[in-house]
């Protein structure tokens, strides 16, 4: 059965099966919403619903606080009225599958491959910074990953894969070499940063969670952005801090661009004059001469909920204002919620 779905305060609405998220029935209707994960843990997709009666996947501990609920787990059972903090309107997007082949596939550390990819002659792809594609395995099961290259680069994809012990990609990633093909889908994920360039903005990412953040500061960069802009990149240890000579360009093409590596091993942590630490701790500790306006943080869902928590409370930044991507796994659908 279907039901209407209206925005607040405007003339727009979409039907919604009963049997369907409220996120994925606005996004095939062109209504463009925030979202990472679609897996209920990185609350992109927090809205307000004013009007009408629906069906909770599952529970949103940060319910009760902000009076919002996660679209991708809520389910139309009357027609309904939501109010969603940002969105608009655009042609229903159609993910697009499309054949890859490997150019190549460098071991940038012990446990990740940068993993370059392009398309068929003539072709380009057309996603936003931050975006990321699912990668079709040969028994139809999907592993997301986030492109590393900024969108003007269109004809190529770049893929940072860390290894999971025991994951099914994880191997095949290792092994890939020139000319081997695979199968996307793209592009999906909605991040929504301000295009206010006076606000300070801080990107935080651990690992691999690089990836987006490479291909929102390449975007940047081409934009020749005046923002201030702190990145804090945390790891374990150096080796997983594997693009550094990449920050250097930022360092030149981004004038008001500030980095700070953070990482857990005390020794390596000294030897590159690193914040010795994890990144929630480094915030507390970041010397800023302004005040930090918005987030993008990017990792492990127990890092990005440290993040959260910390920006809220210590910083406090509007919840509205954090937006995360978060790396869930394929079998944790709701399993950590960021506090
Ligand atoms: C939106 C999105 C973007 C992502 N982007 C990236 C990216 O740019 N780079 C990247 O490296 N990863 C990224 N991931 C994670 C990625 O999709 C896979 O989950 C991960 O690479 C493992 O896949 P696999 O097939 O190797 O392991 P699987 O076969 O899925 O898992 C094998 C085993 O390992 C466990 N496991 C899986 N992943 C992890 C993990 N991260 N930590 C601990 N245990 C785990 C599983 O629970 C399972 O027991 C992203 C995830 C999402 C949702």
């Amino acid at each position: 059965m279907s039901h209407l779905i209206q925005i607040a305060d405007s003339e727009v609405s979409f039907t919604c099966g009963s049997d369907q998220s409220i996120l994925d029935a606005a996004l095939k209707a062109g209504v463009q919403i925030p979202y990472s994960c679609k897996k209920g843990v990185c609350g992109n997709c927090a809205a307000h619903i004013e009007k009408g009666n629906f069906q909770r996947l599952l529970i949103w501990p940060e319910a009760q606080l902000t009076g919002q609920e996660l679209l991708c787990q809520c389910r139309p059972q009357t027609d309904l009225v939501i109010k969603p903090p940002q969105w608009h309107q655009s042609t229903p997007a159609e993910a697009k599958k499309v054949q890859v082949k490997v150019y190549r596939n460098v071991a940038a550390a012990p446990d990740v491959n940068l993993l370059h990819l392009r398309l068929p002659a003539g072709q380009r792809i057309k996603f936003r910074a931050g975006q990321y594609l699912n990668i079709v395995l040969p028994d139809g099961q999907l592993r997301s990953y986030s492109m590393a290259n900024p969108p003007h680069e269109s004809d190529s994809i770049q893929l940072h894969v860390r290894h999971v012990e025991g994951g099914l990609f994880s191997q095949i990633a290792r092994q890939l070499i020139p000319g081997d093909v695979l199968y996307v889908e793209l592009a999906y994920g909605q991040v929504q940063l301000s295009q206010d360039d006076q606000s300070h903005l801080l990107c935080v990412c651990g690992g691999t969670g690089f990836a987006p953040v490479k291909s929102l500061l390449d975007d940047l960069a081409k934009q020749k952005s005046q923002r201030q802009i702190t990145l804090l990149w945390g790891s374990k240890d150096t080796a997983g801090l594997y693009l550094l000579d990449h920050i250097a360009k930022w360092q030149k093409s981004l004038p008001h661009f500030k980095f700070q590596a953070v990482v857990e091993t005390e020794s390596d942590a000294l030897s590159l004059g690193a914040f010795h630490g994890r990144v929630d701790g480094a915030i507390l500790a970041m010397d800023s001469d302004s005040a930090v306006q918005e987030v993008y943080c990017c990792g492990s869902p127990n890092m990005v909920a440290a993040v959260k928590k910390v920006c809220l409370n210590a910083l406090g930044l509007q919840s509205e204002n954090f937006h995360a991507d978060v790396f869930v796994t394929s079998q944790s659908a709701g399993a950590t919620h960021l506090a």
